[in-house]
Parts: C-alpha cells; sequence; structure tokens
C-alpha cells in the first residue's frame, strides 16, 4: 500500500497543461510512484491506472457509532487519446470497501476493451455486472469517465446536464458528536458558512444544540445515523429540534425500521432525509412515503449518472433531494457538485474536513458551491 505524503507530493514536479485541457499529465507520475496497476493500449482506447491514498482528517470524525482520523481513498485516471480523467473511490470503514477490495475489483476490469468513450451506459453497464457491490471502486471509474468525457467535449458536467451554476445551495458544515469545548471550537472554525450540520444520535443530543445554538442563530440540520430507535421519542425530540431552527432530520432511525418511519415521516414537522436507508436507483422509489427525502452519495449509488437518475426520480416523486459526500478530496467533491444545482441541500463539506488534499475544485464561496467554468469535473492536481 503507497501512503503519500502531501510534501512528496509537491516535491515531484510541476503539471504541464495542453492544448486548453487540464490535467493532461499523469497525476501519479507527478506524484513519482509507480502505480499499483496500469493498463497501457493503444491510441483510441481507454486505459486504466489507480492508486491508494490515505485522507487525514483535522479533527477525529466521531458518528453515532464509530470514531476515526483516517479515510482511505483510491485514486483512479482514465486516459483516451492522452486527455486523463481522474476519480476516487473514498472508503470509509462501515461501508465495507478497503483499499485492497477495490484493488481487487479495479484488477478485473478490462476498459480496453473500449474504443468509444462516449458510450458510458455501455461501459458503466459493463462495470457494475463485473461483481456485485464495490460501489465506490465503481464510482471511481464514473467519475473519471465523467471526467475524460467532460475534458474531451470541452465543458463541465453542469452543463452538458442543463443546470444553471447559479443555483447552488448553501453546503452544510459539519460538526460531530464532541465535548462542549470541541463543538464550541468547530462552531467557530465553521463560522464561513450558512449552515451546519449537526450530528446527534448519542446521549447528549439536546446539549449540542443548546452548544450551538448559545454560539450561532444560522440553519442547523441534523444527521442521527440510525441513532434513536423509540418513534415517540424521536417525534418530541423533532419538535423540540423545529423549536431550536432545525431545517431537516436526517436518517433518525435504524433504516430497517420502516414502518415507524413512514409514521414518523407523517407526523414529523420537519422533513426527514433517508441516507443509510437508501443506496441506488432502484431504492428511490422506496423511500417514497417513508422519508420526505434522500440524501444521493456518489459513493454510494456508483457514481455521477446513477446519481443523476436517482435525482431526477426523485423529483418526479415530488421528494426532497439532498446530495452529500463522504470525507473525499476535492476530486469526489466536485464530481458530487456538478449535480447541486437541482438540489434542495447539499453536504459536499468532505474535502474541506481534511488536511492532505491533492486537488483543486469547486469552491465554497460565503457558504454557497460554486461551481466553476471548467471541463469535465472541474479539477486540477495540486502540483
Ligand atoms: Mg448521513
Amino acid at each position: 500500500m503507497l501512503n503519500l505524503s502531501r510534501r512528496n507530493f509537491i516535491q515531484s514536479g510541476s503539471l504541464t497543461a495542453a492544448a486548453g485541457f487540464i490535467g493532461l499529465n499523469s497525476l501519479f507520475t507527478q506524484m513519482s510512484c509507480k502505480p499499483s496497476n496500469t493498463r497501457i493500449n493503444g491510441n483510441g482506447k481507454l486505459s486504466l491506472k489507480f492508486m491508494p491514498y490515505d485522507l487525514k482528517l483535522k479533527h477525529a470524525f466521531t458518528l453515532a457509532g464509530s470514531s476515526r482520523t483516517t479515510t482511505p481513498v483510491m485514486l483512479t485516471e482514465i486516459t483516451y487519446d492522452g486527455i486523463i480523467g481522474y476519480g476516487e473511490a473514498s472508503m470509509p470503514p462501515y461501508l465495507g470497501e478497503s483499499h485492497d477490495t477495490a484493488a481487487k475489483f479495479l484488477s478485473t476490469l478490462k476498459l480496453d476493451q473500449f474504443s468509444d468513450p462516449f458510450q458510458l451506459e455501455h461501459i458503466l453497464a459493463y462495470v457494475d455486472g463485473v461483481a456485485p457491490g464495490n460501489y465506490a471502486a465503481k464510482a471511481s471509474i464514473d467519475i473519471a469517465m465523467h471526467d475524460l468525457i467532460g475534458k474531451l467535449m470541452q465543458q463541465p458536467w453542469y452543463k452538458i446536464w442543463g443546470f444553471d451554476a447559479r443555483t447552488t445551495p448553501n453546503t452544510s458544515f459539519t460538526i460531530g458528536i464532541d465535548t462542549k469545548e470541541v463543538v464550541q471550537q468547530k462552531v467557530i472554525e465553521a463560522s464561513p458558512y450558512k449552515i451546519l450540520k449537526v450530528k446527534l444520535g448519542r446521549d447528549n443530543d439536546k446539549e449540542m444544540i443548546e452548544t450551538i445554538r448559545s454560539q450561532t442563530e444560522v440553519p442547523l440540520c441534523v444527521d442521527v445515523n440510525q441513532g434513536w430507535t423509540d418513534k415517540y421519542k424521536a417525534l418530541n425530540m423533532i419538535h423540540w429540534l423545529k423549536d431550536k431552527g432545525i431545517v431537516f432530520v436526517e436518517q433518525p432511525m435504524p433504516k430497517e425500521s420502516i414502518d415507524d418511519m413512514a409514521w414518523l415521516t407523517e407526523n414529523s414537522p420537519l422533513p426527514t432525509i433517508a441516507d443509510e436507508a437508501l443506496q441506488r436507483l432502484p431504492d428511490v422509489k422506496k423511500m417514497h412515503g417513508v422519508y420526505s427525502g434522500i440524501n444521493i452519495k456518489l459513493m454510494k449509488c456508483t457514481g455521477m449518472r446513477e446519481a443523476h437518475k436517482m435525482l431526477t426520480l426523485a423529483r418526479a416523486l415530488n421528494m426532497k433531494v439532498m446530495i452529500g459526500c463522504m470525507t473525499e478530496t476535492s476530486c469526489a467533491v466536485s464530481a458530487a457538485a456538478q449535480l447541486s444545482p437541482m438540489t434542495d441541500w447539499c453536504d459536499l463539506d468532505g474535502n474541506l474536513l481534511i488536511s492532505n488534499d491533492i486537488f483543486t475544485g469547486v469552491q465554497i464561496v460565503d457558504g454557497k458551491v460554486t461551481l466553476i467554468d471548467k471541463p469535465g469535473i472541474g479539477i486540477e492536481p495540486i502540483i
């Protein structure tokens, strides 16, 4: 397993842009590292490289059921006619993927059988069919393919999809469950953001909210990560939260609690959002009537193409839509941000929570997701 320091990366040399495209040089070459797998083919074929990387979290990330300080990711590059598309798989441990599983999956792919990257539906159907699961690894291919195609078309994906960059929502900044002192410090750090996402689900929920409310009046949303098990207590808590200026409640109860969740949504004064309860496109319809909306994440649903379909279906079902992320570099976050103009809320702070990002991409300006007019997913490696 390679573990690259940002210092080595910065020392590795400069990136040369050519022909108006960004990122024509291999990130892995720039990082002076041998990727764990290389498929070099003739002209007009897709070739894949991938490389493991560990994200360092600025703060230990504590949810209702776990705590960690690093997140393993797999970086991918797909090259076609000298143009490189970048992708990423983020693999927090609770999702069951790892450097090893991703490397195994990506090693089995034979992308060199494809000579036309625009046959994306066909290519991604092949990738999805190679093995079950491996959703993040599949997303790393999907994102790299979208980046590649956008660069070939010389357009960013939000434009290809017909979205208006001016309609992106504010992004929420996440505050994990922690001691009062640490929460207070995080709220100070979060001052540029117009909405905060507060993790709840342990035994200090009210203290978390009261601590934050003593410092700021910005809108809050909460993510319980399945932490509440009694629907009556959950409803009481949601009424209390409404009085505190909370905007929505994400995954309040265990994902298996379908009937209780449908009851809670029907009676809740705040929208409820499914996160752990759904992954892919067929799940959207199952969430209809159970939750008010869905949280789409590229790492759960195999990437941008399926995420776009989920967004369209949820809208047709009159459901709320948010787009979220894992802890990720600006690569996967910028890919997700291409969908953000059509969402109600977005939670795209994954790159802001790490100290060793290796891309620049979407920016947060005045708390708002700000898309840039660069082709593909709009990123450049930091050299
Ligand atoms: Mg969540």
